[in-house]
């Protein structure tokens, strides 16, 4: 089946067109360009998998030097239901103590992962710790996290596109948007 065939069935409406999505990457690197306008380097470390397109973009506008890491975590979901809990199944390559560490992530839902990761990176005593999540649903937040860099607050519904997937796919569409509930809620 064509990609576009499975986009149709699946999609109901587009919440941030591309150009919307382009226009505030360039704000948010603008924006960190100048806070870590002093800082000899700042690492870059992006939540795999969620995150690599935006993280891609928002790298490409910065006007500070930096360097880019990855973790991969696995928050125990089935589907589009998450339990709360999260596991690190890969750590950065290089070590983040004393360094300027930015972790981008693509969304805050609950608020359970990037609390663990916080925690987690902290214990590292890194230089500096900060965060830019391109995505928020403040309806669903359990847990009381900050984010110094934001993109858009959402809704409460599932979205795609942009490095968000529903079951893998999806992923590389350039906006973002919300999944039929039918789709998602038949689970
Ligand atoms: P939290 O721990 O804040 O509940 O969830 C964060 C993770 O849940 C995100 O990194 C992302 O992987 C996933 N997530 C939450 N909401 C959505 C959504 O609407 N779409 C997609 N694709 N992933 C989501």
């Amino acid at each position: 089946m064509a990609l576009s065939a499975l986009v149709e069935q699946a999609i109901e409406r587009t919440l941030l067109d591309e150009q919307t999505i382009q226009r505030r990457v360039v704000e948010l690197a603008a924006q960190i360009s100048s806070d870590y306008a002093d800082v000899d380097n700042v690492v870059l470390v992006g939540v795999l998998k969620g995150s690599f397109i935006f993280l891609a973009d928002l790298a490409r506008h910065l006007d500070v030097p930096h360097s880019v890491d990855f973790i991969a975590l696995s928050s125990y979901n089935r589907g589009t239901v998450s339990y709360g809990a999260v596991r690190l199944i890969m750590d950065t390559r290089s070590s983040i103590t004393d360094q300027h560490v930015l972790i981008v992530e693509d969304i805050v839902d609950t608020g359970y992962t990037l609390d663990y990761l916080m925690r987690n990176f902290e214990a590292r005593r890194p230089a500096s710790l900060r965060t830019c999540t391109l995505l928020s649903k403040p309806d669903r937040r359990e847990v009381d996290v900050h984010v110094d860099y934001l993109g858009f607050e959402i809704p409460d519904v599932w979205v795609v596109g942009y490095g968000l997937d529903y079951a893998n796919r999806f992923r590389t569409l350039p906006y973002i948007a919300a999944l039929r509930r039918d789709v998602y809620e038949k689970e």
